[in-house]
């Protein structure tokens, strides 16, 4: 089960990275219409452009087929974001040197920033940093190329006006951008730690109310899902007894302690894949999955014996604690909520009976 959810997240992955691709292409589409526009206005010849089209495509071609066929997940970096930045670069570079019109160079070069804001989504600083320095020298071996071959394309002195600019705002938006990516991460942890915070009750450390329906909702969609008939569903609701008087009698922290260690003792005998949480003050549920009647039955005894053996430092020797239970079966098809209606009255009952006992709810 654990491995297909995960199959099903890397799967949800690769979709978001194909469509983050896909916006990368969106990026790149005013660049395509620059080029169109240089060619119609005769400032770029028809073979350099076609060329930079044809380099194009099959840069796209590769990136989408890696994340397709799965090749990237066992890259450093799956989402290959550095790569995917840097490799449409050396193409327009090529372009840029068949461009007459310094002015008309720099459009690219304004292009290539925001081909570096994709790299927010990802990057460190350090590789912010590297993929402005690729994209700089890349520039600078332009120059040095229409220096050595075609010197009558450029003027030097607006060339290196362009360059320092170039170079101050490629810095900047490489901070900016691994800011943005550090937020992005840190985001990211908060959101674990408060989802984890939101799921536990602060005293006992169990999971909480929300936690425990959330786990009674996954546990009923598994067991509808179930294809033989022989796994059951089962809950049981457990209330302290008396424990009014023992806050009344020792003081609300001694009560305080005693939930803990209940807590702690109860959790230390659940068998694996059982779920106990605080239901809320001093009832606790524990989800019994893949489980009988009978079997939760038992599981119940267990809990009744391991409480009532307890010996608690905080209370006079020979006192005991007690509690009470409710166990109740799923009913195919019903609300999570019928099921715990009538471990409630089945609940109802033990206490009605004498408390430190187990009643089945029908
Ligand atoms: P019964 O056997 O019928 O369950 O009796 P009871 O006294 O346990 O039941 P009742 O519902 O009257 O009292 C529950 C008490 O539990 C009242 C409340 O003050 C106490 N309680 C609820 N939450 C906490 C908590 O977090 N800490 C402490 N110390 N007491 C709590
Ligand atoms: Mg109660
Ligand atoms: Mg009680």
């Amino acid at each position: 089960m654990a491995q297909q959810e995960a199959v099903d997240s890397i799967a949800k992955i690769q979709k978001l990275r194909l469509q983050r691709m896909t916006w990368g292409l969106g990026a790149q589409f005013s660049t395509w219409l620059v080029i169109v526009g240089l060619y119609l206005f005769g400032m770029v010849p028809m073979l350099p452009a076609a060329i930079y089209f044809l380099m194009i495509l099959t840069i796209n071609l590769v990136f989408a087929l890696l994340i397709k066929a799965n090749v990237n997940l066992r890259f450093r970096d799956p989402s290959m974001t550095a790569a995917q930045i840097v490799a449409p670069i050396w193409p327009a570079v090529i372009l840029m040197y068949f461009v007459a019109d310094p002015q008309a160079r720099t459009a690219f070069l304004l292009t290539a920033i925001s081909g570096l804001m994709f790299g927010s989504f990802a990057l460190s600083r350090r590789s912010m940093l590297a993929v402005s320095a690729f994209i700089l020298t890349s520039y600078l071996a332009l120059l040095t190329a229409l220096h050595l071959f075609a010197p009558s394309r450029m003027d030097w002195r607006i060339e290196l006006i362009i360059v320092f600019t170039y170079a101050s705002v490629l810095v900047t938006v490489a901070y900016l951008g691994s800011y943005i990516s550090s937020i992005r991460n840190t985001l990211r942890e908060k959101n674990v730690l408060l989802a984890e915070l939101a799921a536990r009750d602060p005293l006992t450390q169990l999971p909480n109310r929300r936690s425990l329906m959330d786990q009674l909702s996954q546990e009923v969609a598994r067991f509808e899902r179930r294809t033989a008939n022989e796994h059951e569903l089962c809950v049981s609701m457990l209330d302290v007894d008396h424990f009014k008087r023992i806050n009344d009698t020792w003081g609300h922290d001694t009560g305080d302690a005693i939930l803990c260690r209940i807590s702690n003792e109860l959790r230390k005998i659940m068998r694996q894949g059982d779920f106990l949480g605080r239901f809320g003050g001093e009832e606790f549920i524990v989800i019994l999955p893949e489980s009988t009647l009978e079997a939760a039955q038992h599981t119940a005894d267990r809990i009744k014996d391991c409480v009532a053996n307890l010996h608690f430092p905080e209370l006079p020797d020979g006192e005991r604690i007690t509690v009470s239970q409710g166990v109740s079966i799923y009913q195919p098809g019903e609300r999570i909520e019928a099921t715990l209606k009538r471990a409630d009255e089945a609940l109802y009952i033990a206490k009605e009976e004498g408390r430190n006992r187990i009643v089945v709810g029908h």
